[in-house]
């Protein structure tokens, strides 16, 4: 089992260069904030808890989305190994993580930590808000604050498993195939 976590700040291109990554690999793609947003569309009361919370631009409990992860780590137990996007975003939440995937006899083999500017990362959003449908990209402050959220709790993630000299940083600017090709570089050095 090989298992990557895609770190960097929203907008940084988790997203488009998780789908690409899955598909050259063959991992399970595990994006929380796909996990919640379809708990809210299905109405949940999980997902009905989630929405304030996301839209105001903050984290979810680290118990609901570690309680998530578990359940999307049971419900496939014959994967080649998962994609995390998304998760962890706390030091919390990668402590628990790494206890399940011991559990599992497995661990992260490495985070691709993507590099993007502030600034570039709240154009992409505002843009992305013109189509996505995602309440929580259309507001200039509810993106800053996703941003702060990510100083705050989530960057500490990428010193937490620094310390296990596990952190490659990517630029996460330049065109689509430029990033992905970059990323496969570093996964392509540590898989064999
Ligand atoms: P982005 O990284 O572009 O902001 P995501 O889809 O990853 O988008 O996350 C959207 C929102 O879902 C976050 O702003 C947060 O409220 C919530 N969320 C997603 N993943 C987590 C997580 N691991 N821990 C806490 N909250 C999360």
């Amino acid at each position: 089992m090989f298992n990557i976590i895609l770190f960097g700040p929203p907008g940084s291109g988790k997203g488009t260069q998780s789908e690409k990554l899955i598909a050259a690999y063959g991992l399970k793609h595990l994006s929380t904030g796909d996990l919640l947003r379809s708990e809210i569309a299905r109405q949940t009361p999980l997902g009905l808890e989630a929405k304030s919370i996301m839209d105001r631009g903050q984290l979810v409990p680290d118990e609901v989305v570690v309680g998530m992860i578990s359940s999307a780590l049971e419900a496939n137990p014959q994967a080649k190994g998962f994609l995390f996007d998304g998760f962890p975003r706390t030091v919390a939440q990668s402590e628990a993580l790494d206890k399940l995937l011991n559990l599992k006899n497995t661990s992260i083999g490495v985070v691709l930590a993507l590099q993007v500017t502030e600034e570039e990362l709240v154009q992409r959003l505002l843009n992305r808000g013109l189509t996505s449908g995602r309440s929580d990209d259309t507001n200039e402050s509810v993106i800053r604050a996703r941003i702060k959220e990510y100083q705050d709790k989530t960057s500490v993630v990428a010193d937490y498993y620094s310390q296990f000299d596990k952190v490659v940083n990517v630029k996460g600017e330049g065109s689509v195939e430029e990033i992905f090709a970059a990323l496969c570089s570093e996964i392509d050095k540590r898989m064999s």
